[in-house]
């Protein structure tokens, strides 16, 4: 088979010379490895390494990208290519069938005297490169490496994320005075929680746009096919001289802002004062230590609050890192779990929402037909919060988020979705399932008001789904949440409903609708 004999040819490469020349290294980077400072880049130099990164046809067309998200991640290896023949190295920007055949191939070529990886992100990935014999160099790409997850595991019978990010504050030296936290406090959550604010919902500045070029309309061409979705707008830059500007632009313009407002929704306005760079640091075009020494940097300099820097720093080195490490603690089997036994096909209305009358829905599905992206409450409190009451597969959600989100990776959707947002790993990562019905939506958003649905009522036609299915979740799984004291209050309320049989009537009416893509 193609990977043994891969690694049967890696194992015979010579050693550094070959017919008398002198044999250069392959570093082998991976599409979301963009950065000269990770792993085995950081040490490569262009008299001695070669560079290989492969474009694989099978991956591109594994799946019906957002063209969009495609696009993002095809044009920044293409320029991340040109960057490094700028820097003097000679890259073998490959085109193959397959991850395998491209290095195959690239062997054959250039028979290098060795090939080096840094870790990849991905569990399949990662498995690949140890199958072919591939030389792997530790991964620098996040703050927390999984070695370094183990010091915080142990002697801890429960793995919170506060209690992660306060290990992270103290071993990284982030907002720190001594052994204290920097304002006495840990966490400026509670400060973070306002809904959208009810004048001015036009204060946080637009975000920039670059123009697109000819190498952008390359790609499209290429990724057209394969893809659905509104075409590139330029909201999304696909170089880390580009990245960098847009993480200035929100440190100088938005930083000062973040936190407040972080749990509203917006039919008016999809960007708040959420930063937009998980893409960029998805990729590596941005690090997080970088990130976060900007964010400090500002709060050191007088010109953020300490509730807006540590918001923000505790998402880049609580939950991110959080999330990164419970992928490899988990997978794979992680990914498979429903533990929920939800079995709803995905409703049509994820792949067309012009047709559904929930106002929320609609205008969070067509942003991301717009733009490739939500922000975090949306994805959790809507869409997220919605599939779970609606018992809709965990893993096709996972795939329809996965194709759907310029940021998306296997690492961080499976936990944000099988753990954080559909509770289908039995609360391994969250204590209590995130359910909500129409009050808390209307609560934070302005969706409701002039929605066709009602988000008071319980029973009938024109009855909130989100009411009237959050209510029901509760009754479907009684016997499961009643023995968890987060949530027990809610099924007690729940089994109290004085028109709970009309409830659950309703709740067959809301079902059968959303299948035959009525609601
Ligand atoms: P901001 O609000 O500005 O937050 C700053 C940064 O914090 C983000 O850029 C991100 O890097 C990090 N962050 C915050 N929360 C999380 C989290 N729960 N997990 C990981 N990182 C976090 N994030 C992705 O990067 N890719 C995904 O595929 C993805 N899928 C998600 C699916 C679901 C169901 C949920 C609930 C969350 C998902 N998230 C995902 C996490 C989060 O929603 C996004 O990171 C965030 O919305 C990105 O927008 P931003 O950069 O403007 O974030």
């Amino acid at each position: 088979c193609l990977a043994t004999h891969i690694q049967n040819t890696i194992r015979l490469l010579p050693n550094t010379e070959y017919h008398g020349l002198v044999n250069k290294s392959t570093v082998w980077v991976f599409g979301d490895q963009l950065n000269r400072q990770i792993g085995a880049l950081r040490d490569a130099q262009p008299n001695t390494h070669r560079i290989l990164i492969i474009e694989s046809h099978l991956k591109i067309a594994s799946r019906r990208w957002h063209v969009q998200r495609a696009h993002f991640i095809i044009a920044s290896m293409r320029r991340f290519a040109s960057e490094l023949r700028e820097a003097g190295f000679e890259v073998d920007y490959r085109f193959a069938e397959s991850m395998q055949e491209g290095l195959r191939l690239h062997i054959e070529e250039f028979v290098p005297s060795k090939v080096i990886a840094t870790e990849p992100n991905s569990y399949a990935a990662r498995t690949l490169v140890s199958k072919l014999g591939v030389e792997s160099v530790k991964s620098n790409q996040f703050l927390c490496h999984p070695d370094v997850y183990k010091e915080f595991q142990k002697g801890r019978k429960s793995l919170k994320m506060e209690d992660f990010y306060r290990f992270q504050r103290k071993r990284l030296n982030v907002l720190m005075d001594g052994d204290n936290p920097v304002g006495d406090r840990w966490n400026f959550d509670e400060e973070n929680r306002s809904g959208p604010p009810k004048k001015d919902q036009d204060r946080w500045p637009k975000p920039e746009v670059v123009a697109l070029d000819e190498l952008d309309a390359e790609v499209l061409k290429d990724v057209s096919q394969f893809s659905w979705g509104v075409e590139p707008t330029g909201q999304w830059a696909t170089t880390r001289a580009g990245a960098l500007q847009r993480m200035n632009y929100f440190m100088q313009n938005l930083l000062p802002m973040f936190g407040e407002h972080e749990d509203a929704m917006l039919a008016s306005n999809w960007h708040l004062a959420h930063s937009l760079l998980s893409p960029y640091l998805n990729l590596g075009l941005l690090l997080p230590e970088e990130v976060v020494a900007a964010a400090s940097r500002e709060f050191v300099l007088g010109r953020v609050p300490i509730s807006s820097a540590e918001g923000f720093i505790r998402q880049i080195i609580g939950w991110r890192e959080f999330i990164w490490n419970c992928y490899w603690q988990w997978m794979p089997d992680y990914a498979q779990m429903n533990s929920l036994e939800a079995t709803r096909d995905l409703p049509q209305l994820f792949t067309n929402p012009d047709k559904t009358s929930m106002a929320c829905m609609k205008s969070v599905l067509q942003g991301v037909n717009e733009r490739s992206y939500s922000h975090h409450i949306e994805r959790l409190m809507i869409l997220g919060n919605f599939s779970l009451i609606a018992g809709i597969n965990p893993q096709q959600l996972t795939e329809w988020m996965w194709n759907s989100y310029v940021d998306a990776a296997e690492w961080v959707m499976v936990p944000n979705v099988i753990g954080m947002s559909q509770y289908a790993d039995g609360g391994m990562l969250s204590t209590k399932p995130y359910a909500s019905g129409g009050a808390y939506v209307d609560r934070m958003s302005d969706h409701c008001k002039g929605c066709a649905y009602d988000r008071k009522k319980r029973v009938g036609e024109d009855a909130c789904p989100f009411t009237v299915l959050y209510w029901d979740f509760f009754l479907r799984h009684e016997d499961r949440f009643v023995r968890n004291p987060r949530v027990a209050r809610q099924v007690r309320a729940a089994q109290q409903l004085a028109d709970r049989d009309d409830l659950q009537t309703t709740a067959v009416s809301i079902f059968s609708r959303l299948d035959n893509g009525l609601l």
